[in-house]
């Protein structure tokens, strides 16, 4: 296995190294779709490609390349980028090729540099028009600060700068494609790329990034095998279900699958958690824990359990049923401000 993981530390910023000098910044531009389509300026950045690309196809000194990558998610193939080259409309260039191990991304940062170090070669080229989907692959593609894929950025860099530094006139502009509109010139591109299919094979290119990923996933499976422990995760934990009716799942990002429903209020937060994880002063919990404390509900049940408070006390409204989710949960929390908090701290708390 290859791991590409070699690094140069570097602080000097995107287009500096590109092209020295201030202005350098500015030839190199991006133009990112609007993220929802029902926007005016998703129609007029639609707009604008036909428009860069329908220009591109009247002047020989305008290249454009067109990049894709494609992954397949069965089998055991290597990520293939494709890239193509247009100069006065007319196809100059392409090559789709294996890039061994790596993830989406990465795929496309290598076919931007392909592109770009294949173009700044041709002769009379005054302006590179770059069409890709992934417009943060564009600005890895660009920036030479440590990063995975780092080799290509300094290859991209040591191509590029002669080529702008030649001339104050020439500029390097990224256009996103959005995959989903199927635009003509990136489905080609994007056909290009599927049609090649590459078994990964003993000696493969492998990205830091892939290896980040395949580490980050082997930690979830483990740490979702240990939830469906009881020792592990606790016999006291309240199940409940998401938007599709299924047990929550854990997850590391976006603060978490229980937390990012919480709204970050520390108050609630502290009675949601103290409530799912069953350590709250109710009842069924000071008689395991505090046994001379009342285990009663004011309602009149012998105990106050967490079942009883959920579904059935008249003390607290907006009842839940079997199985809950996580919406109604947090509904009956809201709805019943004082449901599973302590009146005062307990001995040895605060
Ligand atoms: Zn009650």
């Amino acid at each position: 296995m290859i791991v590409f993981s070699t690094t140069f530390h570097t602080k000097i910023p995107i287009g500096k190294v590109v092209v020295r000098g201030q202005e350098g910044m500015n030839r190199v531009q991006f133009f990112d779709a609007p993220p929802s389509k029902e926007e005016e300026a998703y129609s007029n950045h639609m707009d604008d490609l036909d428009h860069a690309l329908d220009q591109a196809a009247h002047d020989p000194s305008v290249a454009v390349c067109v990049t894709d990558a494609s992954l397949l998610l069965h089998g055991n193939f290597q990520a293939v980028l494709a890239a193509q080259i247009h100069v006065g409309g007319a196809l100059v260039y392409a090559v789709h090729c294996p890039i061994g191990r790596v993830l989406a991304p990465d795929a496309e940062q290598a076919a931007i540099w392909l592109a770009l170090c294949k173009t700044t070669t041709l002769p009379r080229c005054k302006s590179i028009l770059v069409f890709t989907d992934s417009l943060a692959s564009a600005r890895h593609a660009v920036d030479p600060s440590v990063q995975s894929g780092q080799f290509l950025s300094l290859a991209v860099a040591h191509s590029l700068r002669p080529w702008l530094e030649a001339s104050a006139d020439q500029v390097v502009r990224f256009y996103q494609v959005p995959s989903k509109e199927e635009w003509q010139c990136h489905k080609e591109a994007h056909d290009f790329a599927s049609d090649l299919k590459v078994s990964v094979g003993t000696h493969v290119l492998t990205s830091l990034n892939y290896l980040h990923a395949q580490g980050t996933k082997k930690c979830l499976d483990c740490w979702t095998t240990l939830f469906g422990v009881l020792s592990f995760r606790g016999n006291q934990f309240l199940e409940l279900t998401n938007r599709l009716d299924k047990p929550m799942k854990l997850k590391y990002t976006g603060g978490g699958a229980w937390l990012s429903h919480l709204q970050g209020l520390p108050g609630f937060t502290t009675r949601c958690c103290c409530a799912i994880l069953g350590h709250t002063p109710i009842g069924s919990f000071n008689a395991q824990f505090f046994p001379h404390q009342p285990t009663g509900c004011p309602c009149g049940a012998i105990l106050k359990t967490r079942p009883h408070i959920l579904g059935y006390c008249n003390c607290f409204t907006n009842h839940l049923k079997l199985p809950i989710s996580m919406t109604d949960f947090i509904d009956f929390m809201k709805v019943n401000p004082r449901v599973f908090a302590f009146n005062t701290a307990p001995s040895g708390i605060g």
